[in-house]
C-alpha cells in the first residue's frame, strides 16, 4: 500500500511495473506507507 503524494489516498499497485500513476490524480509522487503495527510492551 502507498500513499498518494499528490491527493494522499491510499493507492495499491504492483510494484514490479515501472510508470505507475495515482490512479485518482495521475500523479506519480508515492509515499510508503507504514504498516499500523501495535508494539505490545511486555511487562516485566
Ligand atoms: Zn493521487
Amino acid at each position: 500500500m502507498y500513499t498518494c503524494g499528490g491527493c494522499g489516498r491510499s493507492v495499491e499497485f504492483d510494484t514490479g511495473s515501472l510508470g505507475v500513476r495515482c490512479t485518482y490524480c495521475n500523479k506519480k509522487v508515492f509515499y510508503k506507507e507504514r504498516p499500523t503495527v501495535a508494539k505490545q510492551l511486555k511487562t516485566r
